[in-house]
Parts: C-alpha cells; structure tokens; sequence
C-alpha cells in the first residue's frame, strides 16, 4: 500500500510511551470521539478511549507500531509492541479515514470531543461531555 509523505505545513507529531512508534498529522479537519465500547474499555484498561478521524492522506507513520489486534472482522488495532500503547484503529470499511489515539498526540489538548459512543456503556461516575453529539451505540 502506498502511503501518502507530503503533507501540508500545519503539523502535529505523536506516537507510544517508549518512543518507538511516531507519527506525523495534520488535524486541521480533525473529529474527535470518545468511544465507551467495551472493546475500547478493555483494550486501554480505561473508562473510555479517545480517537480522533481525519482523512487517509493527512496521517503518515515515521516509525510503525510492529503490534496488531483484531476483537472482531471489522477492525484491526495497532499498538507498539514495546510499550502496549495502543495508537491506531484501522477499519475495514473505513479505508479512507484514519483513526488515531488523541492521547498518543504530543499535545493532545489541542483537540475538543464532538461526539460520544457506545454510551450504552458509559461508567455511571462518569459524566456526559458538555456539548458533544451523544450516541447510544455507533454513529450509524
Ligand atoms: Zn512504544
Ligand atoms: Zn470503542
């Protein structure tokens, strides 16, 4: 697969806890979700995850995370290998997004939530996100 090099002058960079995994991206036109499914959950040992979704061609690895993980066919999870964070979902029916981890960001707090998922699952402690799109399942 060929991955898009040449991306505009606005960038941000992020990657895993050791360092291993790096990434550069352009979050002009970022949406960013929290996802509360159980997958997420315990996958990250977290309340929630937190991913951002910009197009393909913004997102360019500088060193790929080595570790996969699927839970179901419709996705594979990219983590590193070293470190176990997790950094990237990949969907099969999503080829022309990438979604990432906004926690892998170098400065994740750039970015605000616009949307909530999954909230079926939502822990009863924690509280709606002011302002953001609820959703009992998927965006569907
Ligand atoms: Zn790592
Ligand atoms: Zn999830």
């Amino acid at each position: 697969m060929i991955e898009e090099t040449s991306l505009p002058p606005i960038q941000e960079f992020g990657g895993c806890r050791c360092g291993a995994a790096r990434y550069e991206v352009d979050v002009t036109e970022a949406h960013t979700l929290a996802c509360h499914c159980r997958d997420c959950q315990t996958h990250l040992g977290s309340p929630f995850s937190v991913f951002f979704i910009v197009p393909k061609n913004k997102f360019r690895w500088i060193s790929k995370p080595k570790g996969a993980v699927s839970f179901s066919d419709t996705a594979v999870r990219q983590f590193c290998k070293s470190c176990g964070t997790y950094l990237k979902w990949v969907g099969t029916n999503s080829k022309n997004d990438a979604e990432v981890n906004v926690m892998t960001l170098d400065n994740p707090s750039i970015l605000t939530i616009n949307e909530e998922i999954f909230t079926r699952t939502r822990m009863p402690w924690v509280q709606p996100i002011e302002g953001a799109i609820q959703h009992f399942a998927g965006r569907h």
